[in-house]
């Protein structure tokens, strides 16, 4: 079957959510339209400003460093930090180290939907706090999910057709897996299931947030 969109090039992926059939090509152009979507209608990026990029050598860290550098044509000045373990809302002193000597105020976290839905649900049900739902400010710097709404599917995907190398992630916390496992089970019998969620955190996110 060919490409829905272009309908030159072997529609080798599947998107159950838009009932599509796509080639890579067009598929990795669909996600990075989303992305500047986001950047554009948040007004998350300024130009003139350095950039850091929080690097766990994930696909998430990969995929958002592609998307920044082809989205600007390397007009932005991109820095990256390694980071071992991403922890929302907590940075290591190496990290704020860097912050701080370069006068960052742009942040990008490796963070897709799937990452923001779990991060939600589970602060629902263990009474945590919503401080860092959505692309959030602390201390006058913007920290940006730049993939907040592509699915862990979809990053999945994009870092196969891209031929990026990257470090698998593995949940270790138990709750957020069962959460995960749920929220994966429904989302395949109504595929819609996690955009849905996303769009009520939107809703929702201003109340929520610096209030419980
Ligand atoms: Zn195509």
């Amino acid at each position: 079957m060919l490409c829905q969109k272009c309908k030159k090039a072997k529609g080798e992926i599947k998107l159950p959510y838009l009932g599509l059939r796509l080639c890579k090509a067009c598929f990795c152009k669909l996600i990075e339209r989303r992305v500047k979507k986001e950047i554009r209608s948040k007004n998350l990026i300024n130009e003139k400003e350095k950039i850091l990029l929080l690097d766990n050598n994930t696909k998430e860290a990969k995929i958002s460093e592609h998307i920044i550098k082809t989205a600007y044509n390397n007009r932005v000045e991109l820095l990256k930090v390694k980071v071992n373990e991403l922890k929302i809302g907590s940075l290591s002193n190496k990290t704020k180290e860097i912050i701080k000597k370069n006068k960052i105020k742009q942040v990008i976290i490796p963070w897709n939907l799937d990452d923001e839905i779990i991060y939600f649900s589970g602060n629902l049900f263990n009474k945590g706090n919503f401080n860092y739902l959505g692309h959030f400010k602390q201390n006058k710097t913007l920290y940006i999910k730049l993939l907040r709404n592509v699915l862990e599917s979809e990053c999945l995907l994009f870092a196969k057709c891209r031929k990026f190398r990257f470090k698998k992630k593995t949940e270790e916390d138990k709750h957020k897996k069962e959460i995960k496992n749920m929220l994966d089970k429904i989302d395949k019998k109504h595929a819609e299931t996690k955009f849905s969620l996303l769009k009520s955190i939107e809703h929702l996110a201003p109340i929520l947030k610096n209030r419980y």
